[in-house]
């Protein structure tokens, strides 16, 4: 291990060690409480039907132990580790009793029921608060390490980029968050529910870009003021949901209709009952577009160490590597009708 390499492991520590001393409050509105650890994907139902002995392959999130699996690595990708189902796809969200009396509509039900919007309003709270309680941490993290590493704090890449993550965090959670709470909050959106009519061994809950990167970085680029650290608009976000049960696979996008300008790509894709467009449509989103994945041990063991090497190289945003072609890893013959809300535009 390099001297940069065993710095960099114990300023993480601190830094972990830091943040769970001081954590954040419950993402529900005006609460205070503290969050307890909330599962973006429910650990007694998606996850334990892709688990084997307990446990399910996902990224890696802490980033000590990134730090200390990528010195060990020799390939440098991000790790996707065999993890606990009690531990997988955990964020400090919401507190004990706002998770509770949110989800129970997905938790105590024997199945998801395509155009329920109870369920699409919860999975669309659900895989927000994901999306936005993961930005509030390596937003945390990241001033935690230059404080703790003086020689990097001055590094215009990473200035730049704790700049936008942090007026992105502001707007992301009065734009396209805290709505979601409003009364009204069914009536904003508009959703695509599909039926795999098989467990397909994987499992998501995320947000994803409508745009590809290149166009996304382009209009948030002209979306931020960096005179005056306020954006024209929010940030366009879909919430990406792939829920398998038993003998079957849900998998639902959801969108504000405030991002009506930008999805008409994305709409078009995921009701289309063209394979090709599709299959590219779906496995773009989950393994290139969204930030989060869980596979069952059985399908990651069984991919060749090549697919396995891509869909890592998939994980690291477009704009620092290579252009990758995403695998197929799901083939979609298969996919059930569409269900959605009547299309306004
Ligand atoms: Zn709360």
């Amino acid at each position: 291990m390099t001297d940069l390499q065993k710095r960099l492991i114990a300023a993480a520590q601190r830094v972990e060690k830091t943040m769970n001393e001081q954590p954040f409050t419950c993402l529900y509105p005006g609460c205070s409480e503290l969050p307890i650890r909330s599962h973006s994907q429910q650990e007694g139902g998606s996850l334990k039907t892709i688990q084997r002995e307990g446990k399910v392959y996902t990224i890696r999130r802490r980033m000590e132990t990134t730090f200390v699996d990528l010195s060990k690595s020799s390939d440098c990708l991000p790790p996707v580790c065999l993890t606990p189902i009690s531990r997988a796809t955990t964020f400090s969200g919401f507190c004990n009793r706002h998770d509770t009396d949110l989800f129970s509509c997905l938790e105590n039900v024997p199945h998801l029921i395509p155009g329920n919007m109870e369920q699409v309003v919860a999975l669309y709270r659900r895989s927000i608060a994901f999306a936005v309680a993961n930005r509030r941490f390596n937003l945390n993290q990241m001033l935690g390490m230059a404080q703790e590493l003086p020689e990097i704090k001055d590094n215009p890449a990473l200035k730049g980029t704790i700049i936008n993550w942090g007026i992105m965090l502001k707007y992301d959670m009065a734009y396209t968050f805290q709505p979601s709470f409003d009364s009204d909050a069914a009536e904003r959106f508009e959703f695509i529910w599909r039926v795999i009519p098989r467990n397909i061994g994987i499992s998501c809950a995320s947000g994803i870009p409508p745009l590809d990167d290149e166009a996304g970085d382009k209009l948030v680029g002209e979306l931020i003021d960096y005179s005056t650290g306020m954006m024209k608009a929010p940030r366009p976000i879909i919430s990406f949901n792939v829920v398998p049960e038993n003998d079957r696979t849900h998998v639902v996008l959801i969108w504000d209709k405030q991002f009506l300008p930008y999805v008409n790509d994305v709409r078009a894709s995921a009701s289309s009952f063209d394979k090709d467009v599709i299959e590219l449509f779906f496995n773009d989103a989950l393994l290139n577009r969204s930030e989060d994945f869980t596979m069952s041990p059985d399908l990651w063991e069984g991919l060749s160490d090549s697919v396995r090497n891509t869909i890592r190289e998939l994980i690291i945003p477009e704009h620092m590597r290579e252009k990758v072609e995403v695998p197929r890893l799901v083939s979609l013959d298969d996919i059930g009708p569409v269900v959605n809300t009547p299309l306004t535009a």
